[in-house]
């Protein structure tokens, strides 16, 4: 199989010359498809390397991130823990369901106490009794997260994505998107958040971008680097986030259905790849898309469809 797959666009798409493929991160890894692997890779390494036995983290109950932790810290002979954001219900989500069932504690928390993250006082009752753990912040987006996407980027290249002008991806915190950004082996990058306000993610992508540029090429090739990401290599969407995060609009979903008819072989996830998708088919419609050979980089997630009803 290739991790690069053809879609098929609208005509009226085609025939302004555009293409689209995607490279299927969703199939990368069984138990953790999509980029949160990437983003845990260095820092369980980091963990062990510290001696924890403990890896501890935060998310909300669909959370990717959990599930992918959960999934990843058996084989590494690691305990998991999550603290999920708010209380838990009787019923556990799937997510939750699946975190349990690889051996993995959950602790709830008010949101309130949830929002406190480090300072947290469950953190705090949470080190009382396992002893000292490695902290991941909620997404596994910190240095070692986008150093993780740092790599993922060349391995992308290499399975043929440097055949392309443009890639394009979707955006949380923007972890993944710095990491990618910072790679020579990236060609130019579409960013589209999937919250709202993510304007605001444009400061901390460059920022991210340039610690590992700088941690990477060390400091004489940066100016030129960090500049370049800013003029030319970079552009940030933020208006297609559809009313904000894990809202799923009647226009999203409509959008989806079309898709699927075009694409039955690639699912898109509810809460990011679908409206980085549907974005990046609005602006080339309005014709303001400035690339035409186009890769969307698939982040997975589709484990997250279980918490929506309706179209999946
Ligand atoms: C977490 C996630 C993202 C966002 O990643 P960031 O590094 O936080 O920007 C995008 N797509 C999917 C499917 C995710 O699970």
């Amino acid at each position: 199989m290739s991790y690069i797959q053809a879609l098929r666009l609208p005509q009226a798409l085609v025939d302004m010359g555009y293409q689209l493929a995607i490279y299927r991160g969703d199939l990368e890894h069984a138990d953790a498809p999509g980029n949160k692997w990437h983003k845990l890779k260095y820092n369980i390494a980091q963990a062990q390397a510290q001696g924890a036995q403990v890896i501890a983290s935060f998310g909300g109950p669909f959370s990717n991130h959990l599930h992918a932790l959960g999934a990843l810290c058996p084989a590494y002979g690691m305990q998991a823990i999550a603290v999920v954001r708010g209380e838990l219900q009787p019923q556990l989500t799937p997510t939750l369901q699946d975190f349990v069932r690889q051996g993995g504690l959950l602790w709830p928390s008010s949101r309130i106490d949830y929002r406190a993250g480090m300072e947290s006082l469950v953190r705090q009752e949470i080190e009382t009794l396992y002893g000292e753990c490695y902290w991941v912040p909620e997404g596994g987006s910190n240095q070692a997260g986008v150093l993780g996407c740092y790599d993922w980027a060349q391995s992308i290249a290499q399975r043929g994505g440097s055949e392309f002008d443009n890639w394009v991806v979707s955006a949380g915190t923007g972890a993944t998107a710095a990491g990618l950004l910072a790679s020579p082996y990236s060609p130019s990058l579409s960013v589209i958040p999937a919250l709202k306000g993510g304007e605001g993610l444009r400061a901390d992508i460059i920022a991210w971008a340039e610690e590992i540029a700088l941690m990477q090429g060390g400091a004489s090739g940066l100016q030129a680097h960090a500049s370049s990401f800013q003029a030319y290599k970079f552009r940030l969407y933020a208006d297609y986030h559809g009313g904000g995060y894990a809202k799923f609009s009647p226009e999203l979903k409509a959008f989806l259905q079309a898709f699927a008819l075009l694409n039955p072989n690639v699912r898109l996830d509810p809460v990011y790849t679908a409206k980085a998708v549907f974005g990046l088919m609005q602006e080339m419609q309005a014709q303001r898309w400035p690339h035409k050979t186009n890769l969307m980089i698939h982040t997975g997630g589709l484990q997250g469809w279980r918490g929506y009803s309706g179209y999946c």
